[in-house]
């Protein structure tokens, strides 16, 4: 098994994005009285914060109406079927904020300080997954990149996360990061998934009518499904 592992990923915070992030959920604005307790803890984490990621190149060996079988594992999803349709080849990832940072927020406890820790290894997680994308997309020539993440739609459940280790092999020996029975990640901040090329683009926000969801990417596209991913 080939797996890779990046355990220093370069990494910011961007303060616009995390201060706005802090007044929408927190109602903290830069010029008050906790803002400067925000910059702390930003220098704090910046100093202990170790992104990792564990990734691979896998390669498609068959396609069915709504599966895909990757280096002899199959994946059940019509969604994730179809968007393959083009290509060979996919990069099975699990990204984390690591650890570090988790026990790091585990020590505040009043709920202000709780919620920018939160905030804060977000804007870590964001920060590093743009840096491992660029890298990934270049080092295997990944041209118009998209995301798929096995539980942010019910067409490719939480429960895909067991294969999708299964094609990283020992995930927690090489960056620390558990597949729990409830197919939850441990630390929290982790993001799992493939990805790959695809004409087009694609966004699982399109697909989701979660209404009020502070993540959403593009607006949910109801005839998306029907007119795309419907088996004929
Ligand atoms: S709308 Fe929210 S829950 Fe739905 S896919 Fe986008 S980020 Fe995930």
């Amino acid at each position: 098994m080939n797996t890779n592992v990046m355990t220093t990923i370069p990494f910011t915070i961007d303060r616009d994005l995390l201060f706005t992030h802090l007044h929408t959920h927190l109602h903290i604005k830069p010029d008050e009285l906790y803002a400067q307790d925000v910059e702390n803890m930003i220098e704090q984490a910046l100093k202990i914060g170790k992104p990792k990621v564990a990734y691979r190149l896998a390669y498609i060996e068959s396609k069915g109406d709504d599966f895909v079988v990757v280096d002899g594992i199959k994946f059940t999803s019509r969604i994730l079927r179809v968007n393959l349709e083009e290509t060979f080849k996919v990069v099975p990832y699990v990204i984390t904020c690591g650890e570090e940072l988790e026990e790091w927020a585990k020590t505040f406890n009043h709920m202000l300080e709780t919620g920018c820790a939160n905030g804060i290894m977000e804007a870590i997680m964001h920060s590093a997954r743009v840096h491992f994308f660029a890298k990934v997309e270049e080092e295997y020539h990944l041209d118009h990149a998209v995301n798929m993440n096995p539980g942010s739609l019910e067409d490719w459940p939480l429960k895909e996360q067991a294969p999708l280790f299964q094609l990283l092999g020992d995930v927690k020996g090489l960056i620390g990061v558990e597949l729990k029975e409830s197919f939850l990640m441990s630390p929290l901040k982790t993001v799992s998934g493939f990805r790959f090329s695809k004409k087009g683009g694609y966004e699982n926000c399109q697909l989701c009518p979660r209404e009020k969801c502070p993540g959403r990417r593009v607006p949910y596209d109801q005839n998306l499904y029907a007119e795309k991913y419907q088996l004929k």
